[in-house]
């Protein structure tokens, strides 16, 4: 079974569930490998701006870490890795990079759900789909997309066409966009995550679709896998199809990741 790499816990304030649970899921689903990735303390934010429903805080973090590594040594037959999924906002390298250098991580997700301050995937922000043109919202993702490839601070780039979350889609498939987010992934040495969230809401579809994903192949991008969990009953939700999907995109192995060096299994 492929590993599950994008998973969430109850301390991000939007998932439901204990660390062990999502870990006992895993073992009772036959995964042999799985990573917590839980999103990063905004704490770039000043703290009386903090959405406690978008991530945990900043006092959280040395908890999540030593649970996740109390887990480790406690699963035998399951491997655990220590993660975090990470708001790539533009400007605020410099501030990101301390921190993620001062944890003992396996691998760092990066994730563009901010256009220009605009939480795009978040459905009570729905309105400003209609306020701009759908070409442009595009570009600009894509922009941010290829910034966060080439920032070198992530090992995972997270569902990369979340901005379809929702069916907003442009007329014909946007394939040179497609085309220069998977060249600054294989330039900067970066995954590209096959995340099956997507399968959950209206885009009704892997991120990434198809075509994209073919695209990241034919540049030589390497892939990893999450279900997104954010709750432990969704932990290696709808692997299969990410299954074939990588085999229909012609990839025959995947990422795992140790002290955030990559290596390749067979799928
Ligand atoms: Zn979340
Ligand atoms: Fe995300
Ligand atoms: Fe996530
Ligand atoms: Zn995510």
């Amino acid at each position: 079974m492929i590993p599950d790499y994008h998973i969430h816990t109850g301390r991000c304030g939007h998932a439901s569930g204990g660390m062990r649970q999502y870990a006992d899921e895993a073992v009772n689903k036959g995964l042999g490998e799985i990573g917590f990735s839980d999103h990063i303390p905004m704490y770039w934010l000043p703290s009386d701006s903090r959405d406690p429903g978008l991530a945990m805080a900043e006092e959280q973090f040395p908890g999540y870490v030593a649970e996740v590594l109390g887990l480790k040594s406690e699963f035998s037959s399951l491997s655990i890795r220590l993660g975090v999924e990470v708001d790539y906002i533009p400007g605020r390298e410099t501030a990101i990079k301390p921190f993620l250098l001062g944890c003992p991580f396996d691998y760092v997700i990066g994730s563009v759900h901010y256009i220009d301050g605009w939480g795009f995937d978040n459905p009570a922000l729905l309105e400003e789909f209609g306020r701009q043109n759908i070409d442009e919202i595009y570009e600009k993702y894509f922009d941010l997309l290829c910034a966060a490839a080439s920032s070198r601070l992530f090992d995972i780039i997270a569902h990369p066409d979340l901005i379809k979350k929702f069916g907003h889609r442009p007329a014909a498939p946007p394939l040179e966009l497609y085309r220069r987010a998977a060249v600054a992934m294989a330039g900067a040495g970066v995954c590209v995550e096959v995340n099956t969230a997507g399968l959950r809401v209206p885009a009704e579809e892997i991120y990434p679709s198809l075509d994209f994903l073919r695209i990241c192949r034919l540049e030589g991008v390497p892939a990893s896998t999450g279900s997104d969990a954010h709750a432990p009953g969704l932990v290696g939700a709808g692997f299969s199809q990410a299954a074939d999907l990588l085999r229909e995109a012609g990839y025959r192995e995947v990422a795992v990741f140790k002290g955030r060096t990559r290596n390749m299994i067979k799928i």
